[in-house]
């Protein structure tokens, strides 16, 4: 089974734990810890191949270069407090060259398919021994 590293970035309380945990165990944190850093493991089947992702939650500050990245909006729940556009969030991603995904821990949207492209983003990496992806979350609220 093939292993995958990824890394969740991200300003504080934008999200980062609870769309890890809604992945990794399938509930929702209400209540905000801020994080220090975790470490969790789930095995999912992406395109027909099962996978292990290990998820480091960090604290948000790190920074990490040169690895395949894929930009989060997360709580599209909370439509109506929406500080950030789907367009501003797309524009920010083409900048950086990689995919944008709108999630919420909360309903559970899109979460499971943020983790699948993440794994699909390391599979494409032209690099033979690129093996950590970020997943860059930020707060659409
Ligand atoms: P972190 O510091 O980035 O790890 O942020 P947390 O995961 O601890 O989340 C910060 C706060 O935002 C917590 O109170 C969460 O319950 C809340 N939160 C996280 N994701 C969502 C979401 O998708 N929708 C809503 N409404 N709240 C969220």
């Amino acid at each position: 089974m093939r292993e995958y590293k990824v890394v969740v970035l991200g300003s504080g309380g934008v999200g980062k734990s609870a769309l890890t945990v809604q992945f990794v165990t399938g509930t929702f944190i209400e209540k905000y810890d801020p994080t220090i850093e975790d470490f969790y493991r789930k095995e999912i089947e992406v395109d027909s191949s099962p996978s292990v992702l290990e998820i480091l939650d960090t604290a948000g500050t790190e920074q990490y270069q040169q690895v395949p990245v894929v930009l989060v909006g997360n709580k599209v729940d909370l439509e109506g407090e929406r500080e950030v556009s789907p367009s501003e969030g797309q524009a920010l991603a083409e900048d950086w060259g990689c995919p944008f995904m709108e999630t919420s821990a909360k309903s559970k949207t899109m979460v499971d398919e943020l983790f699948t492209e993440i794994v699909r983003q390391m599979d494409f990496c032209p690099l033979p021994d690129r093996s950590d992806t970020c997943c860059s979350a930020c707060s659409l609220q």
